[in-house]
C-alpha cells in the first residue's frame, strides 16, 4: 500500500497504472475511516483493477463554529484500513498541496444544494464540488464511489459530473448501519453513551416512517409531523430539517410518489447527525 502525499506522485502513479490497462476505482474520504468507508474500498476492489482512497479533511466545506479543528485524524489506523481492504494507493494532501494560497476557482452547483444541508451548511456544498472535482482531475478515476449516507452529496455529485461532462462513473453504495440501527459515522465518535442511545431515535423514526410509506401511507405532512414527534420525545434535540424530497432532484414533495427520499439532520449535544432512507410511493 502506498502513501502519496503530492499530486505529482499520484499523477505518477495513476499513469503507470492506467499504462497497465488498469481500471481505476476512486475513493474520496476525509479519514476516521469505519465499515462505511470499508464498504466503499469494497466495492471499488470488486469493480476496478486498482484502487485509491484519499484521506483529507477539506477546510472549505466546514463552516466557522463546524468541527474541522477536532475532526478525528487517526492517519495510522486509516492507513491500515486501506491496507486491509487491498487499496493501492492512500492520497493523504496535506491543505497546502490541495489549495495554493492564491487559489481563486471553486465549482458551484446551484438549486440542488440550496435545501437539506445546503440551508444549513452555507458553502458547505460549494467545499464538497470544488475538492471533489479536484480530486477527480488529480486522480482521473475511471470509477469513484460515494455513500449514500450522504445523499444530498451522492446527488450533487451525479449532477455536477453530467452537467460538467466529467468522465468518471459515479456509484453509490448503500448506508452502514450498527446492528441497532444507527448510521455508521466519524462523527458517532463524539456521542456520549446517552446522547448515542437517544441518537437511535433518526433510523427508528426513519423505519417507521419507511413502513408507513409501504402501508400506503403518501402524506408527507403528516409523515414528517410524527417524525419529529417521536425524535423530539427520545431528548433534548435541535432538529436542522425532516423532509421527503425527490431522491433524484432533490425537489420537495407533498405526496410520497415514485422514488422518494426521507431525510434528516439532527442536533444532538454538540453532534450534528444525518440520516436518510429511500422509499418507493
Ligand atoms: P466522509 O469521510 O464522511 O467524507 O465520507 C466519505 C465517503 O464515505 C462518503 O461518500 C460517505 O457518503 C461515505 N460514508 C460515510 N459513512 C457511510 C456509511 N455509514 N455507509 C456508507 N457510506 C458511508
Amino acid at each position: 500500500m502506498n502513501k502519496l502525499e503530492t499530486i505529482e506522485q499520484v499523477r505518477k502513479y495513476v499513469g503507470e497504472a492506467r499504462k497497465a490497462g488498469r481500471r481505476i476505482g476512486f475513493v474520496p474520504t476525509m479519514g476516521a475511516l469505519h465499515e462505511g468507508h470499508r464498504s466503499l474500498m469494497r466495492a471499488a476492489r470488486a469493480a476496478c483493477d486498482e484502487v485509491i482512497v484519499s484521506i483529507f479533511v477539506n477546510p472549505t466545506q466546514f463552516g466557522p463554529g463546524e468541527d474541522f479543528e477536532r475532526y478525528p485524524r487517526p492517519l495510522e489506523a486509516d492507513l491500515a484500513a486501506c491496507r486491509e481492504e487491498g487499496v493501492g494507493a492512500a492520497f493523504c494532501p496535506s491543505v497546502a498541496e490541495m489549495y495554493p494560497p492564491d487559489s481563486v476557482t471553486t465549482v458551484t452547483v446551484s438549486r440542488l444544494t440550496e435545501g437539506l444541508c445546503g440551508a444549513h451548511r452555507p458553502g458547505h456544498f460549494n467545499g464538497v464540488t470544488t475538492v471533489v472535482t479536484k480530486l477527480f482531475n488529480i486522480v482521473q478515476p475511471d470509477v469513484a464511489f460515494f455513500g449514500q449516507k450522504d445523499a444530498q452529496q451522492a446527488a450533487v455529485i451525479r449532477r455536477m459530473v453530467r452537467d460538467l461532462c466529467m468522465p468518471v462513473e459515479i456509484v453509490v453504495c448503500p448506508t452502514v448501519r450498527e446492528p441497532d440501527g444507527l448510521a455508521i459515522s466519524s462523527r458517532n465518535s463524539y456521542l456520549s453513551a446517552g446522547e448515542r442511545a437517544q441518537a437511535l431515535s433518526l433510523s427508528a423514526a426513519l423505519r417507521w416512517a419507511e413502513a408507513q410509506v409501504r402501508a400506503g401511507q403518501r402524506d408527507v405532512e403528516s409523515l414528517v409531523r410524527e417524525m419529529r414527534r417521536q425524535i423530539d420525545a427520545a431528548g433534548p434535540c435541535g432538529i436542522d430539517y425532516i423532509e421527503i424530497v425527490d431522491a433524484d432532484d432533490l425537489r420537495p414533495k407533498a405526496v410520497v410518489e415514485g422514488r422518494c427520499l426521507i431525510a434528516l439532520a439532527v442536533r444532538i449535544g454538540n453532534t450534528r447527525l444525518i440520516d436518510n432512507m429511500v422509499v418507493e410511493g
